[in-house]
């Protein structure tokens, strides 16, 4: 058998139907290699990474001083449980993480696997917090339409897409949904342990755009009623918005932070949850205040060096100010497509990356012309029919307009066949 066939034999993939998957018609695309922007197949197909593998990806594949440093961490130790004992890269991957924050904000590091365990373990330390303060009537949360925040039970609780969450809504935790900031006005804030958001941008929602100013409104209802401001930075974390944290855009610090997919430069999953010194400090005392949470993995060295040396090569390749004009170039070629495409109903962009919502589709558009996308060597993924083009932050001028070029001949393919 292929490996095609014994995936098709033996896989379960995720967000995936698998009677398609599994249908006569369809090969599984199995991806072998990656280097820089692009991922190889079996048959040597090259792809430009259009998607920065779900979101992940920031120095693109196979960065040498990521390469190395995982081999080096590999010489050494590859795991060793958290709970009872440390690791050098998880000592300075903290000190560097609390480093990139302003002073006296967050000040501690809390690590486990991916982004959805970093949102559960921040609304457990949330609800903690206030029993441990004597506040054990907030143990509400505000979350938002549109709202994305993972997929174990309390995540998807938070969850505002009713195709992922609302199956599930009524199994988690108690949440409160709002449509906006303005929303805010209507709840009383007294049961409310946090507010929990994708600051500036909703990403699963099809990478929908807040108002500016929207951040700055939550803190402010926050820092009124006495409930915690928790951002889910899981996207939009190092460097994706255009800065290092979408918060700096507002000048905004959260109580509580997570960050996942970008966090190894996409290269293991490791979390973390970041923590401001007066939530960590409630914890202090004895078996009664400990936070009992924890994960096998928690910590992971292999995680941590590749992080440490992602960190190292926003440093040493100054890629924060090399994005500036990568994004000023994303910009300018998005308006060329949608002056170019009648389909094109709007672009959304937040920094490097895009949403190129179609016009016309049935909700399956956006899929069709990301399979056609292929044929041209540009893989990614549609959230509907909004087309998401958001590569590794290492993308060249020149490889931008290579992979909008393939997204509008796929466009320029599809559409006229449907129409
Ligand atoms: C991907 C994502 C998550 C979930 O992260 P996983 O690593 O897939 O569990 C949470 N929040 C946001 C904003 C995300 O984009």
């Amino acid at each position: 058998m292929t490996l095609a066939d014994l995936d098709k034999t033996y896989l379960w993939h995720p967000f995936t139907q698998m009677a398609d998957w599994c249908a006569e018609g369809h090969t599984p695309l199995v991806i072998e290699r990656g280097e820089g922007v692009y991922l190889f197949d079996g048959e040597g197909r090259r792809y430009l990474d259009g998607n920065a593998s779900i979101w992940t990806n920031i120095h693109g594949h196979g960065h040498p001083a990521i390469d190395a440093a995982v081999r080096s961490q590999l010489g050494a130790l590859a795991h060793c449980s958290f709970l009872g004992t440390s690791n050098p890269p998880a000592i300075r991957l903290a000190e560097k993480l609390v480093g990139l924050f302003p002073p006296d904000t967050l000040s501690r590091v809390f690590f486990s696997d991916d982004g959805s365990t970093a949102i559960e373990c921040a609304l457990k330390m949330a609800v903690q917090y206030f029993q441990l303060r004597g506040e054990a009537g907030r143990r509400k949360f505000v979350a938002f339409s549109g709202a994305y925040h993972g997929d174990t039970l309390g995540a998807a609780a938070l969850g505002g897409i009713e195709t992922f969450h609302g199956r599930f809504a009524k199994l988690g935790l108690p949440v409160v949904h709002a449509a906006d900031g303005a929303a805010l006005a209507a709840i009383p804030p007294g049961e409310i342990a946090g507010v929990v958001v994708e600051p500036l941008i909703q990403g699963a929602a099809g990478m929908r755009l807040w108002p500016p100013g929207t951040l700055r409104e939550l803190r402010d209802w926050c820092d009124a009623g006495g409930a915690l401001l928790i951002l889910d930075e899981v996207m939009t974390g190092f460097g994706r918005t255009g800065k290092m944290f979408a918060c700096e855009h507002e000048g905004v610090t959260p109580d509580l932070l997570a960050l996942a997919k970008g966090l190894t430069g996409g290269y293991l999953p490791l979390a973390t949850t970041l923590a401001t010194e007066r939530i960590y400090r409630a914890f202090l005392g004895g078996p009664a205040e400990t936070f009992y949470y924890g994960h096998s993995y928690s910590g992971n060295p292999l995680g941590c060096a590749a992080a440490l040396a992602s960190l190292r090569v926003f440093e040493e390749e100054d890629t924060l100010a090399g994005l500036g004009p990568k994004i000023d170039h994303l910009a300018a070629a998005l308006d060329g497509l949608a002056a170019r495409q009648p389909r094109v109903a709007e672009i959304r962009q937040c920094g490097m990356i895009a949403g190129i919502e179609l016009s016309g589709g049935d909700g399956s558009l956006g899929a069709r012309v990301c399979t056609a996308a292929r044929a041209h060597g540009l893989l990614t993924r549609p959230v509907l029919d909004t087309l998401v083009f958001m590569p590794p932050l290492s993308i060249t001028a020149a490889q931008i307009d290579e992979g909008l070029a393939a997204l509008e001949a796929a466009i320029g393919e599809v559409c006229t066949q449907s129409i």
